[in-house]
């Protein structure tokens, strides 16, 4: 029964992929405000990332691109705080909650990112639907060679809203997250990580694929800003490629009808 229930598990997984959209054209971005947390005396601060790719960026844009979305960042400085340098939502004083009171609490507009050395029990915190996040840079970075890159975006997600309890893959054994681990929104346990960006959907192993259901979801939330418009001749691909969606989207439906 396990292997057969595993087949289907590929089968659905096959059947999926037709549904996962290339990159869409990026229209829109947010902004994330970054803090580096430091000791008391403002030495010993997190991580900014690894070498080549701070604050992950690179791997961030990669997994956002699949709904259009940029991220961009905007460094605002460092926090001297020897005990926020270690985040424990168990222990007063150390609680991500107070750590970003201080900040734009759970803002519907602005994100706040915090890098610290450790978050007990998980490699980051995201609220969820509202922005603010808190990245435990020391394990992150000592997952891989070139850190678990995808905790941030993951994180991103739940300040999204992601993932939305009517979603169809989403968990009822693990709320918040989704069934399916070659999903971004899939939880720290069973989420198949990249190693590197050449594994991220559309490419590589597929992984931290965003749904499109997801995708639609996530572009809603007002943590979002609509990006500049593009000049006119970009406008007219961009055009062409929403007008293939719609195509795309009326077979499906026509499909499922049948
Ligand atoms: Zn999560």
């Amino acid at each position: 029964m396990r292997a057969c229930f595993a087949k289907v598990l590929l089968a659905t997984s096959v059947a999926l992929s037709p549904i996962t959209l290339p990159a869409l054209p990026i229209t829109k971005s947010l902004t994330l405000q970054v803090y580096q947390v430091c000791d008391n005396a403002g030495l010993n601060c997190a991580s900014t990332g690894p070498a080549g790719d701070t604050f992950f960026s690179t791997a961030t844009n990669t997994i956002w691109a699949q709904a259009g979305i940029s991220v961009l960042y905007n460094f605002v400085g460092q926090i001297k705080s020897t005990n926020f340098s270690f985040i424990d939502d168990n222990v007063a004083g150390r609680k991500f909650q107070d750590l970003a009171a201080g900040y734009h609490f759970q803002s519907t507009t602005i994100v706040d990112m915090f890098l610290v050395h450790s978050v007990a029990g998980a490699y980051g915190e995201g609220w969820y639907g509202r922005g603010g996040l808190v990245m435990g840079m020391d394990a992150i970075l000592a997952y891989a060679a070139g850190g678990r890159i995808d905790t941030m975006a993951h994180e991103l997600g739940h300040n999204f809203g992601l993932v939305d309890p009517l979603d169809p893959e989403h968990s009822t054994t693990d709320p918040g997250h989704s069934t399916n681990p070659n999903e971004l929104m899939s939880g720290g346990a069973t989420r198949n990580v990249p190693l590197t960006v050449a594994d991220i959907n559309p490419n590589g192993s597929g992984y931290d694929l965003v749904s499109a259901y997801q995708v639609a979801f996530a572009r809603k939330s007002s943590l979002l800003h609509d990006v500049v418009a593009p000049e006119p001749s970009t406008f007219v691909l961009m055009a062409v490629g929403v007008l293939g969606l719609v195509v795309i989207r009326r077979r499906r439906v026509g499909g499922i009808t049948a």
